[in-house]
């Protein structure tokens, strides 16, 4: 069965194209892809060459879906479901997983040789997802069911952009109620990270961006301040040697800085040592906010549906797969918060 699917063939090489996409194996899961958003980590694999991925790669890995069929022994989803594909997924057989910490599980499923390029080479999805498709195939713990209620193009934010910035505030940092909080870059993770922050109960939350018009915006999310100010807990989503060392100036005496944002390789930050000591500054690493699907996505999901986390504001353009490349252009311009594709 032809498909569709936005391929990185080569460094520099992006197109959509033709795709074949077989029959899910044991354990494994056919997903119709009904939206699909554009998260700066697939700009990330296309400039750093594949970020670890062996070439071909199928991009994309934040959306939600239909399933189509399932493979043998299959049980947690069953044809015409409503899924979101999950890419922090845990593997359940690792020491991480049988010691009771999935959430950092090291090595998560995948469902290897089910996608292909038309002359056959296998295509690696990113993340283990492969999104940017009319349909994937993924392990049955890369599918969490979804409340009917949500639109696909509000719950396919989940899978990425708002797992990754709400998770990073209540899972790998653990704010608590009545911290003060900044956000140094305000696209989808960091308005994510402020709606976090307000589900914790922060008292102060300081949305930081280079763009004033982002700053503003984040008020409607959250926000209580958009200038610098002393803090307890300060989120770096860019990932720059300017931004990481702009989240530890912020904090206060025993603060916490958290690194969201992926760096280009070869980025460095200067630390003053003597001063990180005399703080007691803890650094904390996010992969995802620690996210784990299964977890996380039906919490997340009620939270959108009780008016508790505003997916639908994040949506503020929409295209069609074919337009795969104007979506990241406006994603560099910071012209959007997401751009959610449909096939
Ligand atoms: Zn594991
Ligand atoms: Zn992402």
């Amino acid at each position: 069965m032809a498909e569709l699917g936005v391929v990185l063939s080569a460094p520099g090489a992006v197109a959509l194209e033709e795709i074949t996409v077989d029959a899910p194996g044991p354990g494994e899961v056919l997903v119709r892809i009904e939206a699909t958003g554009v998260c700066h980590s697939d700009l990330h694999v296309i400039q750093e060459d594949g970020w670890g991925h062996p070439l071909p790669v199928l991009l994309g890995h934040e959306a939600a879906g239909t399933v189509e069929s399932v493979g043998a022994g299959v049980a947690s989803v069953q044809i015409g479901d409503r899924v979101v594909l999950g890419w922090k997924t845990a593997c359940g057989r690792c020491e991480r997983c049988r010691n009771g910490d999935p959430r950092r599980c090291r090595t998560p499923p995948a469902a290897p040789g089910r996608l292909h390029r038309l002359d056959g080479t296998d295509l690696t999805p990113v993340l283990r997802t492969g999104t940017f498709a009319t349909r994937t195939v993924v392990p049955e713990a890369g599918v969490v069911a979804l409340p009917p209620e949500l639109p696909f193009e509000q719950a396919c934010l989940l899978g990425c952009a708002v797992a990754t910035g709400v998770m990073s505030v209540l899972e790998t940092a653990q704010v608590p109620e009545g911290a003060r909080v900044a956000v140094i870059g305000c696209g989808a993770v960091g308005l994510s990270v402020v709606q976090g922050a307000r589900l914790a109960g922060a008292a102060e939350i300081r949305a930081l961006d280079l763009d004033p018009a982002k700053r503003e915006q984040a008020l409607a999310f959250g926000a209580t301040h958009t200038e610098p100010g002393p803090v307890d807990y300060a989120f770096d989503v860019v990932g720059l040697g300017a931004t990481f060392e702009q989240a530890l100036s912020l904090l206060d005496g025993g603060g916490t800085a958290v690194l969201i944002g992926l760096s280009p390789s070869g980025e460095t930050a200067t630390i003053d040592l003597p001063k990180l000591f005399r703080k007691r500054t803890r650094v904390l690493v996010s992969h995802g906010g620690d996210h784990l699907p299964q977890e996380d996505f039906p919490r997340l999901a009620k939270w959108a549906l009780d008016g508790k986390l505003d997916l639908a504001g994040f949506v503020t353009r929409r295209g069609r797969l074919d337009g795969w490349s104007d979506a990241f252009a406006a994603m560099r311009d910071g012209a959007v918060i997401r751009t959610v594709l449909t096939p």
